[in-house]
Formats: structure tokens, sequence, C-alpha cells
């Protein structure tokens, strides 16, 4: 049952009393796990056929099956683009699926904020740089826990969103500090968390869309996905990735002037890690 109190509000805005709402949220619960499985069974039997399809194409593309008129080449490789985007989507989809279910295990360890950013800049140098934008990061000291790979990954979603969404000849910069606001978490009095922020000088996301867009399928420009080739779950995936370290991640931004986007994570001190267990 979900219930909710409504303030029941007299004159010179006292309050009176309070109504009750209550509703039944069962249904709801299972009509969306539903829709999860359902989800989820259609990316699987997707995959195999994809891939086979995507391999298909990428050998005609070699031409050693022959030569293709100037239209056939034309064809295919809008056939190859849009299967390579279809991989993605579902990809994406049982990515978030393994991650919210807990069926995966992180594989957390001490991983040096440093490093976590200079895989990040090497994995993105090339799109950035197709994209005409530069990429640059701030130097640090920082050690958090964390699942190495799932952090890149979080971080790849993060700079490949700020590389679309900026004009070209700006910088997208990545920078590590750390946490003066969530330093005092009442469970785990010992933690500092050390915020990773990527920022750019992109088009901006407006105030009321600031988090919906962490949501599934969320993109404030439903042409999004066709022009940047994004699916709307990479936020989603993020999310899921930086909870699952006891982390928060939000984003900031200014329209037209530029976001950026944080997330927390648990600092590495030698002493104490090894007793606390966020997962
Ligand atoms: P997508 O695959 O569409 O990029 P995401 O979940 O990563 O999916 O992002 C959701 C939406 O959030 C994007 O479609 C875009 O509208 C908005 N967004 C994300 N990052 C940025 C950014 N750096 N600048 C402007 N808009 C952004």
């Amino acid at each position: 049952l979900s219930v909710t109190y409504i303030p029941h509000i007299q004159q010179q805005n006292m309050i009176q009393g309070f109504f009750a709402l209550t509703s039944d949220i069962s249904d709801r619960k299972a009509i969306e796990r539903m829709k999860d499985e359902f989800i989820s069974v259609v990316s699987h039997e997707l995959r195999t056929p994809l891939t086979s399809i995507h391999s298909s194409l990428k050998i005609l593309a070699t031409g050693k099956l022959g030569s293709l008129s100037s239209q056939g080449e034309r064809m295919l490789k809008i056939a190859d683009e849009q299967t390579e985007r279809l991989v993605h989507l579902v990809n994406n989809v049982l990515d978030l699926q393994r991650i919210q279910s807990g069926k995966i295990t992180m594989n957390k360890q001490a991983c040096k904020a440093r490093d976590l950013m200079v895989e990040t800049v090497q994995a993105m140098k090339t799109f950035a740089q197709e994209q005409g934008i530069r990429l640059s990061f701030k130097p640090n000291e920082f050690v958090v826990w964390a699942d190495r790979d799932y952090i890149i990954q979080t971080l790849t979603n993060l700079v490949s969103n700020a590389i679309k969404f900026s004009p070209s000849n700006s910088t997208v910069i990545l920078s590590a500090a750390i946490d003066s606001q969530n330093n005092s978490d009442s469970k785990h009095q010992s933690i500092s968390y050390i915020t990773f922020a990527v920022q750019d000088r992109g088009q901006g996301i407006p105030q009321d869309r600031l988090e919906t867009i962490f949501e599934r399928f969320q993109q404030v420009d439903s042409s999004d996905s066709r022009k940047k080739g994004g699916t709307g779950l990479g936020l989603a995936i993020c999310r899921q990735i930086v909870e699952g370290h006891g982390g928060q991640i939000w984003a900031e931004s200014c329209f037209e002037q530029g976001s950026t986007f944080y997330f927390t994570l648990p600092e590495h001190k030698a002493s104490n890690q090894q007793s606390i267990n966020f997962s």
C-alpha cells in the first residue's frame, strides 16, 4: 500500500488536519516487473540474429564477395550504421537489466581517480577529435573504492554525452575533488567521498529535465536518438552503477552555457575499506 497525506488547510493558512489517500501499488509493481521482463527477453532474443546480420554486413563491406555499385555501397553503409545502433540499444538494455537485478558482482578495489580519467580520455580521444572537441583532465591524487571497469563505463558515458551535445571547438573537462557535502553521512561517519565531474560548454539541459534524464528512455529532445545516435539508457546505467557503489549522481546546467555531471564514490583510505561493504 502507498499512503499519501494531504493537508486540509482552512482560513489563515492553518492546517486543520490531514486526508490520507491510500492506493494499492502491488498491481503497478507487477506490471512494471512484467514490462521489465518482456523488454529483457525481447532484447536477449534480438541479440543473436542482430550479431549475425552485423557480421554479414561487415563481410559484404570488405568487397571480397564482389564489388558493389556506389548506390549499393551507400545502402550498405546505412544498413551497417542502423544495425550498429540496434546492437548498442540491445546491449544497453541487457546491461541495465543485469545491473538492476543485482546479478553482477562489482569487483571493487582501490583505484586511482587519475587512472580512471586517463583511461576514459584515451578511449574517447578519437571520437572527440572527430567532433572537434578537446578533452582535458585535472590531475589529482585521490584513490576511490570502486569497480574499475564499471566506473570507466560511467565516465565514458558522461564524456560521450558531453562530446555529443557540445559545439565543435569547445573543451570537455574531467575533474575530481573531495566532496564537502556528503562527508557527514550518519550511517558511515568515517567515510569520505570523492566527487567526479564532467563539465561541458554545450547546449545545456532545461532545469525541469535535470532529474528525469536519469530515467530509462528519457531524452530532452526525442529526435536526439536519430540525430545523435543515443538510446536514452546511458544515464540510467550510470545511475545504477554509481548507486551500486553507495554514491550519488546528478547534473547541473545552464541553458546554452553547458552542463556538469557529478557523481560521488567512497574514498579509499588504506585502513578502513576492508570492513565496509556497500553492496
Ligand atoms: P542518450 O543515449 O540519449 O545519450 P542518456 O541517458 O545518456 O541517453 O542521456 C539522456 C538525455 O540526457 C540525452 O538524450 C540528452 O537529451 C540529455 N543529456 C545527457 N547528457 C547531456 C549533456 N552533456 N548535455 C546536454 N544534454 C545531455
